[in-house]
């Protein structure tokens, strides 16, 4: 059945015909994909794409690993779930992250990198006693009500607190401080002024929502200080960049420790688990008696098949030269991008880290959110159309980063570069919208 009979079929029974926001693209709503391999995703047109989006991060051995799922298989053949007690892989699984992540001493685990973030929220209330969370503009932390306001303001309303959504409570928002990522000087006031009533301090410590700004210390540093003169809990949401850039996340690279780590994504290379850890003495304050101090409970919390996910992913991350392979072809498209852009007169800002890439359409620098602001997006979202054409799977959404997996190639990069010089001049040429349909049959899939 074709693509667009399917997600016809779609539409007609789930609402916007996806299961989750931002999967439907406009120009490319009737995708539906059919197969998933390596560094390479297929449609059901038979259409085949080197997949740079990569489901927005998790799966940083490339799709479908095949030691992943050997592991997940294996562990299906002994134990499903029993919802009761514990098993070997949740205690095996806790231990590693409590020897690879600084900041963790005891973990629990979620499904998703919603239900973690909400957590770590939770429980600094409960440890703390007080009503305010600060978080910062373009960090996104998940779906739930305290920390959804909008990531994306128009130029004129930067800092403005939309809601993410209908629906929530405006008290529960009004608990919510934004802060400019980047500002040490916020920071400190927003601590001057508020710091007896603030429980927590939640941070991407790089911001990969909105692409990617890179922390400068002084910032980390700050939060840190200002969070332990406070008695605040300092949350990183490490969810993409666990795993991803370290295996002790971005606070093994910063060296600044936070109270709680949130997890998710890359630590099983797809499967849906999050992980939340931290200071004993938080952590312990979770319960699983009803009435404990915090309340903590999930049906699928350390399903055998996510553990044996997870603890696969683990091991091959310390096995093979997994993030020399994905940082040197990191480094390669960012020096490649930054070179054709460079020869072609494009303003653009390369960024990112490791196996993450992003070029933004603007003159720099990428500081802060309010700085994004100044990029083309529809030279972002032209150029990413057009890519679509040679193969090459860069979600066209204004400012998402891309990735890099373990199962990439040279020759993937050597592809990749030869696309976006021929996109990069098609776009600057005709300008305007692409139509997506045409330009992904032009030839270039592979
Ligand atoms: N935190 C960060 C930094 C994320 O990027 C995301 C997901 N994009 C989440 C939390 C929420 O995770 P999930 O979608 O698994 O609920």
């Amino acid at each position: 059945m074709n693509q667009r009979v399917l997600s016809e079929r779609a539409r007609r029974v789930i609402p916007g015909g996806v299961n989750s926001g931002q999967r439907s693209v406009p120009g490319l709503t009737d995708l539906v994909i059919a197969h998933a391999e390596g560094a390479r995703i297929r449609d059901a047109d038979g259409r085949e794409y080197v997949d740079y989006h990569a489901a927005f991060g998790p799966p940083l051995l490339g799709h479908n690993d095949p030691d992943v799922a050997e592991a997940v298989a294996a562990a299906g053949r002994s134990l499903d779930l029993a919802g009761v007690g514990v098993t070997q892989g949740e205690i095996e699984l806790a231990e590693t992250l409590a020897e690879l992540v600084p900041g963790i001493e005891k973990s629990l685990l979620t499904s998703t990198g919603s239900e973690a973030t909400f957590h770590a929220l939770r429980v600094a209330r409960a440890a703390t006693g007080r009503r305010l969370v600060v978080k910062f503009q373009g960090c996104y932390h998940g779906w739930h009500d305290s920390v959804s306001l909008n990531v994306i303001s128009a130029p004129d309303r930067v800092g403005a607190r939309d809601p993410i959504s209908t629906g929530i409570l405006p008290e529960v928002l009004e608990a919510t401080l934004v802060l400019p990522f980047n500002s040490a000087e916020a920071v400190r006031r927003a601590f001057a002024e508020h710091g007896a009533d603030i429980a927590a301090a939640i941070v991407e410590p790089v911001p990969h929502n909105v692409g990617c700004l890179l922390p400068e210390p002084e910032f980390l540093r700050t939060l840190r200080e200002e969070c332990t003169k406070a008695g605040s809990v300092l949350v990183f949401d490490e969810v993409i960049t666990g795993f991803r850039h370290a295996l002790g996340g971005w606070q093994q690279i910063s060296g600044v420790t936070p109270d709680l780590t949130t997890l998710g994504k890359a630590i099983a290379n797809g499967y849906p688990v999050g992980a939340l850890g931290g200071r004993a003495d938080l952590m312990d304050l979770f319960s699983s008696r009803p009435g404990g101090p915090a309340f903590f409970a999930g049906t699928y919390n350390g399903h055998p098949a996510v553990v044996a996910a997870a603890l696969a992913t683990v091991r091959k991350l310390r096995a093979e030269p997994v993030h020399e392979h994905v940082f040197a072809l990191g480094a390669r498209i960012r020096e490649g991008l930054t070179a054709i852009f460079d020869g072609l007169g494009v303003p653009a800002v390369v960024a990112g880290y490791g196996s993450v890439f992003v070029a933004y359409f603007m003159t720099g620098p990428a500081r802060t959110y309010t700085d994004l602001l100044r990029n083309d997006a529809e030279m972002f979202i032209g150029y990413r159309r057009r890519l679509l054409g040679h193969g090459v799977f860069e979600l066209p959404l204004n400012l998402k980063r891309s990735h890099v997996s373990y199962a990439h190639t040279g020759a993937d990069v050597d592809h990749l570069l030869e696309a976006a010089e021929q996109a990069a001049r098609a776009q600057l040429a005709q300008g305007g919208p692409v139509d997506v349909a045409a330009a992904s049959t032009m030839g270039g899939a592979r």
